[in-house]
């Protein structure tokens, strides 16, 4: 067991203490006699003094070239490859999912610092031919200003970097408030940022919950982007606040996705799949799959395949090299999947598998759940339509590719989804009818890559996209420029209109 490190505020390039003096604590949820961090419990004076230092470096930081921003960009994508075990086993004991998970995480940061890094060389704007003699015109993308960012616990390294270099590669500096349950992996980032060139100021974090650190940071009247990925409730409050001072919010929610089985499907990779896409990251991704809507005809063969690969998962510490599927983040996130559970009996559903905490032995110390089925599930159940963010799949049976598009659909989400088809015909129906930002054929709901638009639809998204070409979007403002060279005034609409 390593020390707990205790974790200052990063604000100005220095490591200071909240001014209020507090601190908490986080835990390993796979040991929690394992303390893994101590860390500021920050108010908004904290935040104050954040946005304040981040407002100071924009002033310099917005008129570095963006090539040369760039290349600090792609100097740390060096430093996280180079330390890419050290952080992985930070992010497993502070979050839980198992090591080749964790370096997931950090592979994802290190190509968004390649992608975004090499983005400050293109930056493309548009030049259009006027519609008037002697005249030039052409777009340009600018930065904004101080971003706020706050983020989750279950990609604590993906999503920060998601967010934060391409704010940084646009000239925008940083105020970002990391998830409570996974700080450490933020502030890892934020080193490799540091010791390749950042700035002081540039980018800050101030630790801490929701009400105290996030919310005046949303509120803050001198950061006029909020980027924020999190439950549905929490966006919808940040985009409330953030809409009263007319800010531009950008949000990543909840999910509760669908992969569609089609009775041509190749059973064999279909198993493969679901179980890699609803159990791994012990379900709390949030393009998980949590609803398998299956044709009748291969139900049951699908269902005893399922079953025999959930209950063979090893479950335990994400430490230790044979383990599948490690803990729940947290005892809330416990009792919420726990609740869910008894839900889906309650409403009737079938219990295939799993369904209960696991205590004994390694178990006692941590937040552990088996991987669990429900089958019978029918599409008006809780189960069936609300975000669990557990290992908690439910099978729900359909007669038609009509029926089974239909289903997916009747939900308030619209994250990832998937159809297993051998048709080709009913995959291109799936991937036009599809009401998600992302769709995958004959493969899992989960393993987006970094340049390509991420993002969803209905309750999970309110229009941006990270990553991908529009990752700029968010963290840039286009401005248009005409110059005429005539010498004349030149009325556009009006003297060429003949
Ligand atoms: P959460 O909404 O509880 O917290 C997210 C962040 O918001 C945390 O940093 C938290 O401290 C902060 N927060 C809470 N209350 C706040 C307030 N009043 N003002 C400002 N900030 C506040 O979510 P979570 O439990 O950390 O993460 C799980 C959720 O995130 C799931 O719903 C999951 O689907 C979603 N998620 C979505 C994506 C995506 O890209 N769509 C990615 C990962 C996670």
């Amino acid at each position: 067991m390593s020390e707990a490190r205790l974790f200052m505020n990063f604000i100005n390039g220095e490591f200071v203490p909240s001014l209020g003096g507090k601190t908490f604590e986080r835990r390993n949820p796979a040991d929690t006699a394992d303390v893994v961090g101590i860390f500021q419990d920050s108010n908004a004076d904290d935040v104050e003094a954040a946005v304040t230092a981040a407002k100071a470096a924009y002033a310099t930081w917005r008129k570095v070239p963006a090539p040369r921003r760039g290349e600090i960009l792609l100097r740390a994508a060096d430093l996280l490859l180079a330390r890419k075990d050290r952080y992985s086993h930070d992010l497993t004991r502070e979050m839980g999912k198992p090591l080749f998970e964790a370096g997931g995480d950090i592979v994802e940061a290190i190509g968004m610092a390649q992608y975004a890094g090499s983005e400050g060389r293109r930056m493309h704007g548009v030049t259009t031919p006027s519609e008037l003699p002697n005249k030039f015109q052409m777009s340009m993308r600018q930065p904004i200003g101080v971003i706020g960012m706050i983020t989750p616990w279950n990609f604590p390294m993906a999503i920060a970097s998601w967010k934060m270099l391409p704010a940084l590669v646009c000239g925008n500096t940083v105020v970002i408030k990391p998830g409570e349950d996974a700080s450490i992996s933020t502030f890892n980032l934020v080193e490799c940022l540091v010791e390749a060139g950042l700035p002081p100021g540039v980018v800050n974090i101030v630790t801490g919950h929701g009400p105290s650190a996030g919310q005046p940071l949303v509120e803050h009247p001198d950061v006029p982007v909020l980027s924020f990925t999190g439950s549905t409730e929490v966006g919808r409050l940040v985009y409330e606040l953030g809409a009263r001072q007319i800010k531009r919010v950008s949000l990543e929610m909840g999910g509760k996705n669908p992969l569609i089985v089609m009775d041509d499907a190749d059973l064999d990779l279909v198993e493969q799949g679901v179980v890699w896409a609803a159990f791994g990251t012990t379900g709390q991704r949030c393009t998980a799959t949590s609803r398998v809507i299956v044709h009748r005809k291969v139900a049951a063969a699908l269902i005893e395949r399922l079953v025999g690969r959930a209950q063979a998962l090893r479950v335990g510490n994400g430490l230790h090299p044979a383990t599948d599927m490690g803990p729940l983040v947290n005892e809330a996130q416990l009792e919420r999947v726990l609740g869910y559970i008894e839900v889906g009996k309650s409403e009737g559903a079938t219990l295939r598998c799993g369904g209960n905490r696991l205590t004994e032995g390694s178990y006692a110390n941590g937040w552990f759940v088996q991987p669990t089925i429900f089958t019978g599930v029918r599409p008006t159940m809780r189960i069936a339509r609300e975000e669990i963010f557990g290992p908690v799949l439910s099978v729900i049976e359909v007669e038609s590719l009509d029926e089974a598009l239909a289903v997916a659909n009747d939900v308030a989400y619209g994250l990832s989804s998937s159809i297993y088809t051998r048709d080709i015909n009913a995959a291109y129906r799936a991937m036009h009818e599809l009401e998600a930002g992302i769709v995958y054929i004959n493969a899992p709901t989960i393993g987006a890559e970094i340049h390509l638009p991420f993002g969803g639809v209905k309750a999970t998204g309110n229009g941006h996209r990270e990553a991908g070409p529009t990752m700029l979007d968010v963290f840039s403002e286009w401005k248009s420029v005409y110059v005429d060279y005539s010498g004349s005034l030149q009325r556009a609409q009006i003297d060429n209109a003949d």
